[in-house]
Formats: structure tokens, sequence, C-alpha cells
């Protein structure tokens, strides 16, 4: 038996035991690249598809060749980039499997002949006015339970048409679907300004075809497909139900995918779910990459607030950030939405996001939602600071100097910030007027309360330990 038909049995003996989607992502293209005594190495294509094998299928693996091969005692793992490529040598999985075994055989068959391609346009993009460049793979947070479509979407994008084709994308609303599938897009344009690209929805690409039928265009509606190189379609459960529709996209995609053009498809359920689907859309659906996208956990989900802050240019309260993280239980969308409110909100206001202003946002947008971690907030409204007095005794406080420092006139750092905070505070929390509080202040100019004031709100933007203290006294004062 050579290596290679040792392979086939250990994938076959295993096969049964594990779902065909990640049955398929994980041993595409795998192969044992040396056979010695003892000893054999799997080659796999990836450092990811390593990393799960090992951790996740080297038992299975481990059975199989104590039942074909017993003197194999030593199984070891080799990344070997060759391997990504269609023809690296690898197996096809595809042809495992019994009942769809002829299809894929033919389609691969395809593939062969038709690599040779014709004279094409080059230099020519096609990008939608849905493409949009704010969405990349590097501005993707990755955390534990979105690794895997991450890798995938950058393994797609670093081999076009290689193996992870089509790479299928699918999870809830708000998850991060579309950011991937331009992410891709937009990679793939900066590393290959030569190729074309077509991001389009399901939704635009059924009123087109409508639109073709209507008009009788539907040629010029074939055309635009013919040059296509990456091929991006977005929620593609749209298409349950249309039927003329769908059967110009499977003609689309076929054409495409035999000529090793790269597919990204995206939805909100796998493929064997897409019900009112023709059958052999959901088969083909399936035949490359199927990956899942999870709700993010909380580090994931507080290092995406971080990111955004960046890109909003401006400083939260690690707290408050923490407080957002643990209280949006739906998507990434709504994560965004509420960090956009507090940001608007402080930028409209002048005043710094706090877990009592932030937890109002995420009520108003959720009215059924219990909040985490409230509870601080709603004790410390029982002895809210109402008077100019108030506050002037918990900044003193907050700070370890006496009321006496903190009116007085001496001008060392540790007494004057005290005061410009005070000031500030008292200005923006309780709306007291500059002259009011230079009154309060030892009868001090109102311009130096002024002052105060934007320097404060100047410090606010790029220090972030000032942010924290003045969320602390904050929450001292019930707000
Ligand atoms: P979907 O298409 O799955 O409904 P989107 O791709 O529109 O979701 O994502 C919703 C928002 O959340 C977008 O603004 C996107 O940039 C953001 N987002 C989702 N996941 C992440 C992530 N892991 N890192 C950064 N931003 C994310
Ligand atoms: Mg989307």
């Amino acid at each position: 038996m050579t290596k290679t038909d040792l392979w086939i049995n250990v994938l076959k003996t295993i096969q049964p035991s594990i779902p065909k989607a990640p049955f398929i992502t994980w041993f595409q293209n795998t192969d044992i690249i040396l056979s010695e005594g003892a000893k054999i190495v799997i080659g796999v294509p990836t450092q990811f598809t390593k990393d799960w094998l090992v951790n996740r299928y080297n038992g299975y693996i481990a059975d199989a060749l104590k039942e074909l091969a017993p003197e194999v005692t030593v199984v070891e793992y080799e990344v070997s980039s060759r391997l990504l490529q269609k023809d690296g040598g690898g197996i096809d999985v595809n042809t495992l499997f019994l009942d769809d075994n002829k299809k894929v055989r033919k389609v691969r068959k395809l593939n062969e002949v038709r690599l040779v391609r014709g004279e094409r346009h080059r230099g020519e993009v096609i990008v939608s006015k849905m493409f949009n460049d704010k969405y990349k793979l590097d501005n993707f947070v990755v955390g534990r339970d979105n690794r895997l479509p991450h890798a995938a979407a950058m393994a797609v994008s670093g081999q076009p048409g290689g193996i992870y084709n089509p790479l299928y994308i699918y999870g809830d609303v708000g998850l991060g679907k579309t950011h991937l599938l331009q992410g891709i897009g937009n990679s793939i344009l900066a590393q290959h300004s030569d190729l074309v690209i077509k991001y389009i929805t399901a939704e635009k690409f059924v009123n087109e075809v409508v639109q073709a039928i209507g008009k009788k265009t539907m040629n010029q509606f074939k055309d635009q497909y013919r040059n296509v190189d990456v091929f991006l379609v977005d929620d593609i459960q749209f298409f349950a139900r249309k039927n003329s529709s769908q059967q110009e996209f499977f003609h689309t995609f076929n054409e495409l995918y035999e000529q090793n053009k790269q597919i990204v498809l995206t939805s909100d359920r796998p493929p064997s779910e897409l019900d009112d689907l023709d059958d052999r859309l959901k088969s083909r659906f399936g035949m490359g990459m199927v990956v899942e996208l999870l709700f993010p956990d909380y580090e994931t989900r507080l290092a995406i607030l971080q990111n955004k802050c960046q890109d909003f240019n401006i400083l939260i309260d690690p707290e408050v950030l923490s407080f957002i993280a643990n209280n949006v239980h739906n998507n990434v969308r709504e994560l965004e939405g509420v960090l956009r409110q507090a940001v608007a909100e402080s930028q409209l206001s002048n005043r710094v996001p706090t877990i009592r202003s932030v937890a109002e946002i995420i009520q108003r947008m959720n009215k059924a939602q219990a909040i985490i971690g409230y509870d601080i907030v709603e004790k410390g409204k029982m002895h809210m600071a109402k008077t100019c007095d108030d506050v002037m005794k918990l900044v003193a406080d907050f700070y370890g100097v006496t009321m006496e420092d903190l009116v007085g006139k001496n001008r060392q750092r540790e007494y004057l910030m005290p005061r410009q905070i005070c000031m500030y505070l008292i200005k923006n929390e309780l709306g007291q007027s500059y002259e009011k509080i230079g009154n309060s202040f030892g009868g001090r100019k109102h311009t130096t309360v002024i002052n105060a004031c934007t320097k404060t709100e100047r410090l606010l933007r790029n220090d972030l330990r000032l942010v924290r203290d003045i969320n602390a006294i904050k929450r001292d004062m019930g707000l």
C-alpha cells in the first residue's frame, strides 16, 4: 500500500464519524508526505489545519491507523504550502463521499481543462457601490469564536480560487459576515489589482434578474459575470423561493466555479438549512469550506470596543467599555451602536460617558434587557450630589486635599488639577454659571473658570487617567 493509499483508507475510516462540513474543511488537501518505519508525517495546507487536526482529530487518526497500519506509532504533522493549491497533491476529500462522487469529479475535470484561460479584459474592477473600504480583514477583531471564519477569509484572499472554494460563511445578523466578505474583496484588490472582483447582495442579484427578464436584456446581464475572478455574494438566504433567479445564479456559480474563480457566499444559516432552495445549489454551496460566525466572547467584545474607540478617536473609561461588553448580548452591530450613541451624546453635551449614561442607552435600545452591574450606580443615586458644595467635598476627598486647598490660591499641580476638575464638573453636571462657580472658589473671575473647563475638556481627549478619575468621581456623584 502506498502512503497515499494508506491516507485514503484512513480518511475513509474516519469520515463516517465526522459531519461532512468539518470533514471537508479539515481534511481537504491533506496527505501522508512521509512514511518511515514506525513514523508517518501528515502534510496539511495551513498551520490552522494543523492545529485543528492535532487538537481535535488526532484521536480519530490514531484509531484508524491502529487498525490499518499497526506498525505506525509516531504521527507528526507538517504544514506544506504546496498543498494549498488545488493540484498540489493533496487528497480531494469530496471524492470520498459516495453519492456526490460523480458530480464532483466531473466538475474537477472541467476545471483542469478550463485552466487555460482565453484572452480577457484585464485591469477592470467591478466595484459595486456597496463595496465599503472600511471593512478590512485586518480591522476585524479575532477572538476564540470567530478565528476560523477569519482564517478562512485570509486563506481565500491569499490564494483566490484555491482549495477553499466556495467559501461559505454563515451566522446570525450583525456578527460580521458582510465585514469579512468585503474584507476579502478589499484584501484581494490590494494584492491583485488586475483581478475583477464583484460584490453583490443576493437581493440585488434577484432584482437584476427580474429587470433583465422584463427588459429582455438577459444576455447583457450574463456578460457582466463572464470576466469576474472573485464573486462575493452576500445573504444568499434571500434566494429562497425566487426560482428563476436561483436558476440564473446556479449557472453563474457553475460557470465561475468551473473556471477556478473564487466564490464566497454568506448566509444566516448553514447550506443544509436553506429551505426552498434547489438541492443542487445546496450541495454546491457545501462543497468547499463552510464556517460559522458566532457571537464573540467577552474579551473579543471588549477588544472590538477598544478598536472602535480608536476609530472614533475618543477615550472612554475601560470600566464603561467593560460594562457595555457585559451588557450587549445580541450582536456586534448593537455593540457598535451603543458605543456610537455614547460618543454622540458625549460630544453633544461635552460629558464623558459613564456607566449610568450607557446603561440608559442600552435600555433604550433594548427595553426588555436586564442590566448587569448597574446596582452600584443605582446605589449612588441615593446620595446624589446636588450642590456645589457636595461636588467640592467629593473631589477634595477623591484627591486627598482639604477644602481650603481646593478653593485656595496655591497653584501647585496637586491642588490646581483637582480645582480645575471640580470647576469642570460643577459646570457640566450641575449647570451652574461661570460667575457663580467663580464665587464659590474664593471670588475667582469667570474667565478663570472658563479656562479650567476648556483645559479639562482638552485633556479628556487624550488623558486616560483623567477620564477614569472623572468617571469615578461622577459615580460618587450618583451619575
Ligand atoms: P452581518 O453582515 O453579519 O449582519 P456586519 O458585517 O454588517 O454583520 O457587521 C456588523 C458590524 O459589526 C459592522 O460594523 C462590523 O464592522 C462590526 N463587526 C462585526 N464583527 C466584528 C469584529 N470581529 N471586529 C470588528 N468589527 C466587527
Ligand atoms: Mg450583512
